[in-house]
């Protein structure tokens, strides 16, 4: 390419050359060069304009402005509202959880005071309340139903340890109470007034009694620990064990204990075996059930679980 340069008062006229590549850089040199400056011009003026509020630009940067806020707005909006439907979904399921947790804590056996000394407990605002759904919520609205829904949980856990301690006292409570045969025969001489054997009177028998021949296994009739293991003059070798609860069995006239004061007992396990010793007209063994000291009818305790007055006594 060539272009051609006159001048006017000398009338000489110069020629320049240009090979394509060159063209191609002073085209492209160029091009970036009004970029460049298009763009410092359109950044000046807008931003000026946005400052010193012209006319009409100072609008129209208004508008592209609030057409941004909106759309940010937008997303929130959207977002606010995919958490709201979520959370919202996870209150439903609470208070189902709710309503199943009172009536496990119920059949627990959790009282009535418990639940209002948990209630009162509970923080302000955060005793779970009917469900709401929300509809359209703020940050903060979502927020404080979320801290809600916290204070909701932690009043729950609350409530199912409570119903966990209450079911471990109850198994504990069966496990310690003793209705299981110290020997499986059929019982001698049952509790209550009858006429004793030596003096021919009439007595209170405290206890029930098991014929059985001599060495016979004696078993626990519920778990405990040995409370004594001492000969007596009546009661010969007597064993008693403690059951927790005011609850003591004792078993008398053995001719061996096989355990020591102080020791665990496991419901079943043997403790001693059957004998003569003592007040005792043969070989067999004496079975009493104490409540705080009291002999009761042991019968009642092996036909299933304690009489309607112990009931109250093993709640203590
Ligand atoms: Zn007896």
């Amino acid at each position: 390419m060539q272009i051609l340069i006159t001048s006017g008062s000398t009338a000489r006229t110069r020629v320049l050359n240009f090979n394509h590549a060159q063209l191609a850089l002073a085209c492209t040199a160029l091009l970036v060069g009004l970029m460049l400056v298009s763009g410092l011009v359109y950044h000046f003026v807008f931003l000026t304009a946005a400052r010193e509020g012209w006319p009409v630009v100072s609008q129209l940067v208004k508008l592209v402005v609030r057409d941004e806020f909106a759309q940010r707005d937008r997303f929130m909006r959207e977002n606010l509202d995919a958490m709201a439907s979520r959370v919202g979904d996870l209150q439903g399921r609470m208070v189902k959880l709710e309503a199943m947790g009172e009536r496990v804590t119920g059949l627990a056996g959790v009282k009535v005071d418990d639940l209002k000394a948990l209630q009162r407990d509970a923080k302000p605002g955060g005793s779970g309340g009917p469900y709401v759904p929300l509809d359209h919520p703020t940050l903060e609205q979502l927020n404080d139903t979320i801290t809600q829904m916290e204070h909701s949980l932690d009043q729950q856990g609350d409530l199912f340890t409570l119903a966990e301690s209450r079911l471990f006292e109850k198994r504990l409570s069966t496990l310690m109470v003793p209705n299981s045969k110290p020997i499986d025969m059929p019982v001698g001489s049952g509790f209550g007034f009858r006429s004793d054997p030596f003096t021919g009177r009439a007595a209170l028998h405290t206890g029930i009694d098991f014929a059985a021949p001599p060495g016979t296994p004696i078993l626990a009739a519920a778990g405990g620990v040995v409370l004594s293991t001492d000969y007596h003059p009546q009661y010969g070798n007597l064993l008693e064990l403690d059951h927790g609860n005011g609850l003591v069995t004792r078993y008398a006239h053995n001719s061996r204990i096989l355990v020591k004061t102080g020791d665990l007992i496991k419901r079943g396990q043997p403790v001693a075996q059957v004998g003569s010793t003592g007040r005792s007209t043969g070989p067999h063994l004496h079975f009493e059930v104490l409540v705080d000291g009291v002999p009761q009818d042991p019968a009642r305790f092996l036909a299933g679980g304690p009489p309607p007055a112990m009931a109250n006594a093993t709640k203590r």
